[in-house]
């Protein structure tokens, strides 16, 4: 954890473009971008992946899909992907947990 990115990220130790934070997650732009809008939903707690994500994490992952659909909204995209990559075999290449907001209209 100690040498985790999206920690760093979160607490500023590593800069970002951070378009919103509250007291759970930051939301960042993803910075090799797959669409047109795709931002990163990032909960300041550290948990691995969805691999990783435990009962007493049921409330952070609800809020982090609430986060995503205001950000939607928020830049006004009609229709998006919300995307949890799981594990090395899914795609995952950040061992902390993340949301990826995919918006193909401008
Ligand atoms: P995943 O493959 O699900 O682990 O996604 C990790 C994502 O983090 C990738 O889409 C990367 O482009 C993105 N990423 C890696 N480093 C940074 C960074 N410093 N700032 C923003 N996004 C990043
Ligand atoms: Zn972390």
């Amino acid at each position: 954890m100690d040498d985790c990115l999206f920690c760093k990220i979160s607490k500023k130790e590593v800069p970002a473009e951070i378009v919103f934070e509250n007291d759970d997650l930051v939301i960042f732009p993803d910075i090799n971008p797959k669409a047109p809008r795709h931002y990163l939903i990032v909960p300041k707690k550290h948990i691995d992946g969805v691999q990783g994500a435990a009962e007493s994490d049921v409330l952070i992952l609800g809020k982090m899909i609430l986060a995503a659909k205001e950000q939607a909204r928020q830049i006004g995209i009609k229709g998006y992907k919300l995307i949890f990559n799981v594990g090395r075999g899914g795609g995952q290449i950040i061992d902390h947990i993340h949301l990826h907001l995919l918006g193909f209209s401008q």
